[in-house]
Parts: structure tokens; sequence; C-alpha cells
């Protein structure tokens, strides 16, 4: 019975840690806008250096 319970707990602390990993990222381009390509989560494919 406790098994609902436990895959909501495990969703949210996911969520949670999700959100914590992204929120400094999200932080970081809000303040500075000057993307160029040296910024890996504009261009997460660029990688030929
Ligand atoms: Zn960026």
């Amino acid at each position: 019975m406790n098994t609902l319970l436990y895959l909501a707990g495990l969703a949210l602390v996911a969520l949670v840690v999700a959100l914590t990993v992204v929120t400094p990222l999200f932080l970081v381009h809000a303040r500075e806008r000057d993307h160029g390509p040296d910024c890996r989560w504009c261009h997460p494919r660029l990688r030929r250096r």
C-alpha cells in the first residue's frame, strides 16, 4: 500500500534535485544575456574543441 507513496516521494525528490541543478543555470542565464558559442547550455552540441 505504501508503494504509491514511495513512488510519489521519489518523484518529488527527483523533481527537487532537478530544480536545484537547473536553477543556478537559469539564474546565470538571467543575469548574462550575452551567450556566445562558448555557452555549452545554449549550444550543447558544439564540442569541436
Ligand atoms: Zn547560455
